[in-house]
């Protein structure tokens, strides 16, 4: 069990490192319910935790907001410890001058495209359902004392399947059309036939191969792909068949003789080579 849900959080992050850039050491964007819950659970020291989850090589960065933090503090007496903790993270910086709530703030951080490349880690399901919807936004949360990353959602792959040129030329509409799509189960293919809009044509012939294909290219083997043409050449005339053999000898040996006879030539020992004819 442990090691199939290991393989699934693997999974998981080379999707967000081979679709949306992410690279080590990775951000871990924390807001308060998700510190409170790893104090609770003693799943300590965090950053330990959460490399082990993410798979990485380096501890990954920890982050909080001043926002996040203000909520915390408000909670009061309950969440004093996790105040506390938290306090102790690095803050990144917000847009808010005035506080605005933990859900909000993380939203406004991680924006339409997550370019900081934030893993979010929280315990609020409804923040959690809102990061689905955008593209390269990855979620973490706990369930008792284990840690979980989400499975890229139905919209985050299919935002990955448009290639690059489209996914930077997209306007807003075009792209909530595709979330639409997406979260209603529906394939792109169906909306080119009855649309019949060429444009849209990449994203369903992408859909196919899309990550399959990305990840397959890596390990592609360099194998010959016919018989070398060259060795085939003198198969070309093909006499009758009891002959094949005989005359194919005949050939080698002719051949070789005049090689010998060329590399003679180059040492220059014509006049052996003459003897011998
Ligand atoms: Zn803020």
């Amino acid at each position: 069990m442990r090691v199939k849900k290991k393989s699934r959080h693997r999974k998981a992050v080379k999707f967000y490192a081979t679709c949306f850039g992410f690279r080590e050491p990775y951000k871990v964007l924390i807001d308060g319910t998700f510190v409170h819950h790893l104090l609770t659970q003693r799943l300590l020291p965090a950053d330990e935790a959460l490399r082990d989850l993410l798979s990485a090589s380096r501890t990954p960065a920890l982050y909080t907001s001043k926002c996040i933090l203000a909520e915390l503090r408000r909670l009061g007496k309950s969440h004093a410890d996790a105040f506390d903790a938290a306090s102790l993270l690095a803050t990144t910086k917000c847009e808010h001058e005035k506080v605005v709530s933990a859900v909000s703030c993380v939203l406004s951080l991680v924006g339409d495209k997550n370019p900081e490349h934030f893993f979010v880690a929280t315990q609020d399901a409804e923040l959690r359902e809102k990061l689905r919807e955008i593209p390269g936004a990855p979620v973490m949360y706990g369930l008792k004392n284990s840690l979980f990353i989400e499975q890229p959602s139905v919209q985050q792959r299919k935002f990955a399947q448009l290639d690059e040129e489209k996914r930077l030329n997209m306007d807003i509409s075009e792209y909530k059309k595709l979330l639409k799509a997406a979260s209603e189960g529906k394939a792109a293919d169906n909306e080119n036939g009855s649309g019949g809009e060429q444009r849209e044509r990449p994203i369903s012939s992408l859909v196919k191969n899309a990550l399959g294909v990305a990840e397959k290219s890596k390990f592609k083997k360099n194998r010959p792909k016919g018989p070398n043409p060259l060795s085939c050449k003198k198969k070309k005339p093909k006499p009758q068949s009891s002959l094949v053999q005989n005359q194919g000898a005949k050939v080698d040996g002719e051949s070789k003789r005049k090689r010998v006879r060329k590399r003679k030539k180059n040492h220059k020992d014509n006049k052996q080579v003459q003897t011998a004819d």
